[in-house]
């Protein structure tokens, strides 16, 4: 079991907290504060307890300098005052030296956010290398630290892993949510277990499909994943996005044998052409023609799979059904998510496009739990672990280091 923020001695501590502010910002404003309001049971517990609060977070990719300039997470700051009505104090400097100082005399249930803890890797990675210095420093600005950036957990970071060699540590209760549904998808599901996948690259899920083909009863192939597979079966795919390694082809080959009953392909596309930007066609799956790209599931697959989902009792999606950031082939995934949404089953999402999908046609309060962590989710789904709670253990000494 994780140590629990609620099983964790708090009252009046200076809690250092890592949240999970990736938002995304367009022209300067944040577009959907989802992140933000996840973190908000965490944060207001922390209040209820007395703590001064030292929130770190990350925010978008910082490779190089000019990066910093459209990643501040002052806007976040911003953003969080409005909504906590209180004043969010912020440091411009993730290591600023006189920051000890400026903690020591802040007041109980006083917060205040660091600016993005990946600023910290120009010029010298010391956030992504997992510096143990910074992630002392870091630590020294309070007594516990909280994780709760569920979407960081599979990063070995200074301000995730780095930091718990230092501090008695514990989950927040977005992590704890998190792991809670997932934990219940992998452990316990109610059968029978659907899992339906889409998506581009099939390399990209090859690992998560061994995995859950080994949790369910059956596995809803679509997008480009359906394509590699189609090809490994010698189907005529046309120029759609497949894989072209040998190995991969192979490793599809004894999935599909050893899976046979588990495993449905699609029956029909939409397609496009690869000279012709304004050609779509529905086809068959056998009469894909050469120039003929495939972007979406058609209507006879879509049928095919619904039937399955009302037989089932649960259902995990990853992936989409198809590009459906191009309206023309956006059917198929948004059929797909209004038939889950009105099975009423036990429906979980999780990867980063597919919770993206789910936004964006309006089904966001329609499943059992949307799982937000991208990356992390599909880790934590595949290896059962992940390295940025992996020891953040219930009970155990804690070996904590010396600053
Ligand atoms: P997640 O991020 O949730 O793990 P993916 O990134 O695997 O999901 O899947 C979503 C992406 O897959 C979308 O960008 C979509 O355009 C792409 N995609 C789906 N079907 C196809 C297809 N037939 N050909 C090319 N790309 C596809
Ligand atoms: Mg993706």
């Amino acid at each position: 079991m994780k140590k629990r923020l609620e099983k964790t001695d708090v009252k009046e501590k200076t809690v250092v907290v890592r949240f999970d502010y990736n938002v995304p910002i367009i022209n300067g404003k944040i577009i959907d504060n989802t992140k933000i309001m996840a973190s908000l049971d965490t944060i207001n517990y922390l209040l209820k307890n007395d703590c001064k609060i030292v929130i770190l977070s990350h925010l978008g990719k910082i490779k190089k300098e000019e990066d910093k300039l459209n990643n501040s997470l002052e806007l976040v700051a911003e953003n969080l005052k409005k909504i906590l009505k209180q004043e969010i104090y912020f440091s411009h400097d993730t290591m600023d030296p006189e920051l000890p100082e400026r903690i020591k005399i802040m007041l109980p249930r006083d917060i205040i956010l660091l600016e993005n803890t990946r600023f910290l890797d120009i010029p010298n990675k010391l956030e992504s290398n997992c510096d143990i210095q910074a992630a002392s420093f870091l630590a020294s600005l309070g007594e516990i630290f909280v994780m709760d950036a569920f979407a960081s957990c599979h990063r070995a970071h200074a301000s995730t892993v780095g930091i718990t060699k230092f501090l008695p540590s514990c989950i927040g209760f977005s992590v704890e949510r998190e792991l809670a549904a997932l934990d219940k998808l992998l452990m316990n599901p109610k059968r029978p277990f659907t899992v339906i996948m889409g998506g581009a690259k099939v390399e990209d899920k090859l690992e998560l499909i061994e995995a859950m083909l080994l949790k369910c009863e059956h596995l809803l192939l679509a997008g480009g994943l359906a394509n590699s597979f189609l090809a490994a079966l010698n189907f005529n795919i046309g120029s759609s996005l497949a894989t072209n390694n040998y190995q991969t082809i192979q490793k599809l080959q004894n999935i599909l044998l050893n899976n046979r009953e588990k495993i449905l392909l699609p029956l029909d596309a939409i397609v496009g052409s690869s000279y012709d930007k304004n050609y779509t066609k529905y086809k068959k799956i056998n009469e894909i023609s050469d120039n003929e790209i495939i972007y979406d599931i058609g209507i006879k697959t879509i049928e095919k799979y619904k039937k399955i989902i009302l037989e089932s009792e649960t259902i995990f999606l990853n992936g989409t059904m198809g590009v459906y950031e191009d309206y023309r082939y956006s059917n198929g995934t948004k059929e797909i998510l209004n038939i889950l949404k009105e099975s009423g089953k036990i429906v979980v999402a999780g990867g980063g496009d597919s919770v993206s999908s789910v936004k964006h046609f309006g089904f966001n309060d329609a499943f059992t739990y949307l799982s937000c962590g991208g990356g992390a989710t599909l880790e934590y789904l595949i290896y059962g672990h992940l390295v940025g709670i992996d020891s953040i253990m219930e009970d155990e000494e804690i070996e904590v280091l010396d600053v």
